[in-house]
């Protein structure tokens, strides 16, 4: 089964060489069948009549349309995707752009002398800039490609960390911050013999603002911070957090994986000294993402690896470096996911971005009224700034239990511990269920999600 045509909408790839058309009739790799199926109509809970998402002047069938993947079907029902904290699903635009850059213009950058490697650094620093205006950064030279939020910030910790980390330092981490937001400072300060110290979280899965301020000291050199909790869905005052951490000479990092795909970010206005996402997480292939850092850092910052691409000459008596962001990107980069992630960018700020903030909140309160006629249910989390992420508990079903009935119904949802052990720990949890909304979500899909729910409930218990 071929992808279905869908639509063109939001701006083509610019500056794909020669007007290279795509592939023509591409299928999925190897003509993978997808089952088929007709659409089943939409299950509705027993919710009485909720007030449905106001219109905001965002509607998600507009990015539905161009998601070929939400039209498969999953153990005989339409696909209802809720495992976006996970990874998103990917807009044709991006899909195409994949093909056509493999299939018209693939080449090696910066090295080539000839056409088409000009070309496929054009594309690949059109890709930088893209991400630079994307996140309000002054200048495309502030961005390091990397394979994602944990590179970025095992980069971070490697370069930075190492030169500036000692014994009696603190790194403040908060507590509901990803695995990959811990770990590399727990190495690092090892290393460094530097400490690690958790910022606690009030009950309602907030960053206990207090407990920040009196932990903050000068020996604080650093605050990792995410700008949206991929567990609690918490979104930090991080703008705050970083005027106060900015008083002690600290440096912050902020996490932006989950934060990305459902508000504006501006790094300048945040003042964020460094800030990494994923592009998977924002409609773009996997193993590309970005790292931005304030220029004045960025600059004294050592190489963490060695290799082509980060050199200017190399000499057995002395190697002499290329200047950042170059430097730390040795090696071939994913030049292909950089053209997918500028394509995804192009398709995602095609779209009224205030407007889709606004429909994923309204979309989000909407759920959280229908999970709460679950009998059994708790959503964990409860701050006052919140994304649409819902992770929850169900009395008398373990999580893994509740997401394999989910899926009997072609619902996705992620179970465990969310890579955010000590966040759920906070909860006296070590797995629960989360459901991770985004703009093509739809109020009908969580209908489907309750009415499954409601159905776990309601079937007979197995004995014994
Ligand atoms: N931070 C947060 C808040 C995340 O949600 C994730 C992914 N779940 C990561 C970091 C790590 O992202 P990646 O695996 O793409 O590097």
């Amino acid at each position: 089964m071929t992808i279905p045509d869908v639509t063109a909408r939001g701006p083509a790839l610019p500056g794909l060489p020669g007007g290279a058309g795509l592939p023509g009739g591409a299928g999925l790799p190897g003509g993978a069948g997808l089952p088929g199926g007709t659409q089943a109509g939409a299950a509705t809970p027993d919710a009485g009549a909720l007030p449905q998402p106001q219109s905001s002047g965002f509607s998600p069938e507009s990015a539905r349309q161009d998601i070929p993947i939400l039209r498969r079907t999953v153990n005989g029902h339409p696909l209802v995707w809720l495992d976006n904290g996970a990874t998103t699903q990917k807009p044709r635009q991006v899909i195409e752009a994949l093909g056509a850059f493999y299939g018209a213009a693939n080449s090696n950058i910066h090295r080539g002398a000839h056409t088409m490697a000009r070309e496929a650094t054009e594309m690949y620093e059109a890709g930088r800039a893209a991400v630079a205006g994307f996140l309000g950064a002054g200048s495309p030279d502030d961005i390091v490609f990397v394979r994602g939020t944990t590179e970025a910030i095992n980069l971070v910790a490697q370069s930075w960390g190492r030169a500036n980390l000692g014994p009696g330092d603190d790194i403040l981490v908060a507590v509901l911050e990803h695995h990959s937001d811990i770990v590399p400072w727990q190495l690092i300060a090892k290393e460094t013999r530097a400490r690690v110290v958790p910022i606690p979280l009030t009950p309602q899965g907030a960053i206990d603002q207090d407990a920040y301020a009196d932990l903050l000291s000068s020996r604080t050199q650093l605050v990792a911070v995410s700008h949206a909790s991929n567990v609690l869905g918490t979104v930090p005052p991080v703008k705050e957090m970083t005027a106060l951490a900015h008083r002690y000479g600290a440096k912050v990092l902020v996490d932006g994986a989950q934060a990305v795909a459902h508000f504006p970010v501006d790094v300048r206005d945040l003042d964020a000294d460094f800030y990494a996402f994923s592009g998977h997480k924002l409609f773009a292939p996997t193993g590309i993402g970005a790292l931005y850092a304030k220029p004045e850092i960025l600059e004294a910052m050592r190489p963490w690896q060695g290799g082509g691409n980060m050199i200017d000459t190399v000499d057995f008596a002395r190697t002499t470096f290329a200047p950042v962001p170059r430097l730390l990107e040795a090696g071939t980069g994913h030049i292909s996911g950089v053209v997918g992630l500028l394509a995804a960018l192009n398709w995602f700020t095609s779209f009224d971005r205030d407007a889709v903030a606004a429909y994923e909140s309204a979309l989000m309160t909407y759920a959280q009224q229908a999970l709460a006629t679950v009998p059994g249910l708790e959503v964990l989390g409860s701050a006052p700034e919140r994304i649409a992420v819902l992770t929850f508990t169900l009395a008398g079903h373990d999580p893994a239990g509740v997401a394999d009935w989910l899926d009997r119904d072609g619902i996705a949802i992620r179970a465990g511990h969310h890579c955010a052990q000590p966040a759920l720990a906070h909860y006296g949890l070590e797995s629960a269920a989360r459901a991770s909304l985004a703009l093509y979500n739809t109020s009908e899909e969580v209908d489907q999600l309750v009415a499954s729910l409601r159905r776990l409930q309601a079937a007979p218990k197995p004995a014994g």
